[in-house]
């Protein structure tokens, strides 16, 4: 790739953006102010710096600087380097929160420089602000906040594609999407979540390089769903149908997805719900979102009466051609999911129900996820699906105990 020279970065000061330290987390200022007093630059960049420009909370803090991890190691005792690729700090708080810390860097400038995956690695990756600005996907991504002047930088025009809602790629998208496709993907989350117009140039491209995205390893595909999954999925989900991305992540079960309205529809509405449910507190965790994405595409499947469902269940996972790896044991925690999901319906309908589901160790899970499928929305404090089941049947509790004893009921 070409390398883009770095012009003079825009710089606003207060009053011209609204950003105030009281919206940063603490421990991340505290990572910033401790490397100014080491003498480092360091500034918050990626989304938080464009939700907090766009009014919103941030959801992560990312910090970039001129030191090196290595530095960054030596002066946090809770900094740990990780990265095979890119090394960065990681820098860990109490409560499981971590902070990444990672040291400015550019953008490759050949196609010796690129790694198998796709993305582009430097021989010495470093950089000024400016080249790591560059180096960044889109514009409104690429913002960086310094807290010790209280001022906004931007390299790349990204205020300007903030104030117009706009999503640019920076520099060629055509050559920064070859670089690194998942590029291609981010493009359309960012877009889809805050409902920002792809630009022109930065649209065109994308249908004639979605087929890279195969290239990349299975587990990067599960890492980038799963952020998907982690905040407003309908409209990301609606947007990697729409190019064709669902057949290339999920094999047949995105396929299907994508060759199939009907189906679509109820997905989209399934996940219109968790995403109200989320904004209300109710936040699934990434298995139940993962039972609850595959739910209508196994629909058939579920609906099976006397086979061995846990077998058929993992062997539509084995024959779809999923490219994104999803980890065995996740794998087999949906399955355990989805079997008790279906297990609960038929109970609510028939009255009839093996005793030993309310110890399942998915149980808990499965009532949530039941509460959204069926019932179109999150269980209250109060609520359970036994609650339900008591009042469906008063008197039922007797019978399926009795039933207990009888043949396994397959389900
Ligand atoms: P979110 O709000 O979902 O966290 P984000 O933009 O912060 O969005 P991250 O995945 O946390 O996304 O990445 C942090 C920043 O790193 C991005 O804002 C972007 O500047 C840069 N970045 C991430 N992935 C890439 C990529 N594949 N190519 C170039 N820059 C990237
Ligand atoms: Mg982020």
């Amino acid at each position: 790739m070409k390398r883009l020279g770095a012009p003079e970065p825009v710089i606003v000061a207060k009053p011209g953006h609204p950003i105030s330290r009281r919206d940063i987390d603490p421990d991340a200022l505290k990572i910033l102010f401790r490397l100014y007093q080491h003498g480092f630059t360091a500034y918050l960049t990626g989304g938080a710096v464009r939700d907090l420009l766009l009014g919103k909370p941030a959801k992560d803090f990312d910090i970039v600087t001129d030191a090196r991890p290595g530095q960054i190691k030596k002066r946090f005792a809770n900094a740990y380097v990780i990265g095979r690729r890119f090394r960065l700090a990681h820098v860990h708080f109490s409560g499981g929160k971590i902070i990444e810390v990672s040291t400015f860097r550019r953008a490759a400038e050949n196609a010796e420089e690129q790694s198998p995956e796709g993305e582009s690695v430097p021989a010495n990756p470093y950089g000024t602000p400016g080249e790591d600005a560059f180096r960044r996907d889109i514009t409104i991504n690429a913002l960086f906040y310094d807290v010790i002047t209280d001022t906004v930088i931007d390299y790349v025009e990204g205020l300007k594609d903030l104030a117009r809602r706009i999503v640019r790629v920076i520099g060629n998208p055509a050559e920064k999407f070859m670089e690194d496709p998942v590029r291609i993907w981010r493009v359309l989350r960012h877009s889809a979540r805050l409902g920002f117009t792809i630009e022109e140039a930065t649209e065109k491209a994308i249908p004639s390089h979605v087929h890279l995205l195969c290239a990349c390893s299975g587990a990067r595909l599960y890492e980038e769903f799963n952020k998907d999954l982690a905040y407003e999925t309908r409209p990301v989900i609606e947007a990697l149908r729409k190019y064709g991305i669902l057949g290339r992540i999920l094999g047949k079960a995105g396929e299907n997805y994508e060759n199939d309205a009907g189906l679509f529809s109820r997905l989209s509405s399934l996940l219109e719900i968790e995403d109200r449910a989320r904004t209300a507190g109710h936040q699934l965790s990434l298995e139940e979102m993962y039972a609850l994405i595959f739910w209508p595409w196994l629909g058939p499947l579920l609906a099976e009466n006397r086979v061995d469902l846990h077998k058929n269940l993992s062997d539509a996972f084995s024959n779809a051609g999923m490219r994104m790896s999803l980890p065995r044991s996740v794998r087999a925690n949906i399955i355990q999911i989805l079997v008790i999901v279906r297990a609960m319906d038929r109970a609510l309908r028939t009255g009839r129900m093996r005793w030993s589901l309310l110890r399942r160790a998915h149980y808990q899970q499965a009532s949530r996820l039941f509460f959204l499928i069926f019932k179109e929305r999150p269980a209250d404090k109060e609520e359970s699906f036994t609650k339900l089941l008591e009042q469906a049947f008063p008197s039922g509790l007797k019978r399926w105990k009795r039933r207990r004893r009888r043949p396994r009921d397959h389900f």
